[in-house]
């Protein structure tokens, strides 16, 4: 006899990890839709007793949470002074060593530019058992949404993904510009809103075309997600003119333009048609 669907699912729902007391679970969120969390996230959100979450978590995905879940928000705000990286590492240890199911959810993917290894070395430091669960990157599946795919076979084999910010919040110094703008035909910057201007330069200087084209994608596959096309050479003049919200991540390389034969047709946002300019 074939089962019924109600039967099928809690077989499916079976095959997922258990979530023990004691462990944390370091997540990621995705870039905002909640319909792009794994299926190990919304039951990591349902089951723990405490979810430590990040400033980029989308609000809407945290109304996963159990009835008897704590929500602890450990991220940065504007005004509202953070927890130090330690504070959360540390406060993560004493609820685990408290018998408490932990679900530690950041934005994306917790392995990219999140933190997510330094806080993994401290859980086994501690010897505290955790489990990963990787989330969609703001720059695959956030330059996805708007149209970007981050290969294609005639564009790219290769990608970069890089930030634009140190932990000093400056350039990162050890970075390869002649490699990158040599090896990578597409090159996708999280954080560099503020440094890209120095990153032109540089890609330019380093042998790129000035007229690359350029995307910066904000807010990705949210509702105000928002797209401006510009040019290497022209960002700088672009960015003093146009207002750049975040979170934005960069995209620089031809793949750009294959947004354009995509976007009167690819839905995305609750299949609303999303802001876009061109920049100058
Ligand atoms: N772990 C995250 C990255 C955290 S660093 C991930 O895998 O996506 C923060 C940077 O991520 C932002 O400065 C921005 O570059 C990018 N980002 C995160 N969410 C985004 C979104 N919804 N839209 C555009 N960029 C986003």
């Amino acid at each position: 006899m074939t089962k019924n669907r109600a039967a099928m699912m809690q077989d499916f729902k079976n095959k997922l990890a258990a979530f023990e007391r004691g462990t944390v679970w370091l997540a990621g969120a995705g870039p905002g839709d909640p319909g792009l969390i794994t299926l190990l996230a919304a039951k990591g959100l349902g089951e723990s007793d405490i979810i430590m979450y990040d400033a980029l978590v989308n609000d809407d995905i945290l109304e996963l949470a159990g009835p008897h879940t704590t929500l602890e928000y450990v991220g940065k705000r504007a005004g509202v002074k953070s927890l130090k990286q330690p504070e959360i590492t540390a406060r993560m240890i004493a609820h685990a060593r408290a018998g408490k199911r932990i679900l530690r959810l950041k934005g994306g993917d917790p392995f990219i530019f999140g933190r997510g290894g330094e806080e993994a070395i401290e859980l086994a430091k501690a010897g505290i058992h955790f489990r990963i669960i990787p989330g969609v990157t703001a720059g695959i599946g956030g330059i996805a949404y708007a149209g970007i795919p981050a290969t294609h076979r005639d564009i790219n084999n290769v990608i970069s993904f890089v930030t634009g910010r140190d932990a000093t919040g400056q350039l990162p110094v050890n970075i390869d510009w002649e490699a990158l703008a040599s090896g990578s035909p597409v090159i996708v910057f999280y954080m560099a809103l503020k440094t890209m201007p120095e990153i032109s330069e540089k890609l330019i200087q380093a042998g790129r075309s000035p007229n690359t084209p350029v995307a910066i994608i904000s807010n990705a596959s949210v509702a105000d997600q928002s797209v401006i096309e510009t040019t290497l050479e022209n960002y700088k003049k672009m960015a003093l003119e146009t207002a750049l919200e975040r979170p934005a991540t960069i995209v620089v390389g031809e793949s750009v333009k294959i947004r354009g034969l995509l976007k009167n047709w690819q839905q995305t946002i609750s299949n609303s048609l999303e802001k876009t300019e061109t920049g100058t």
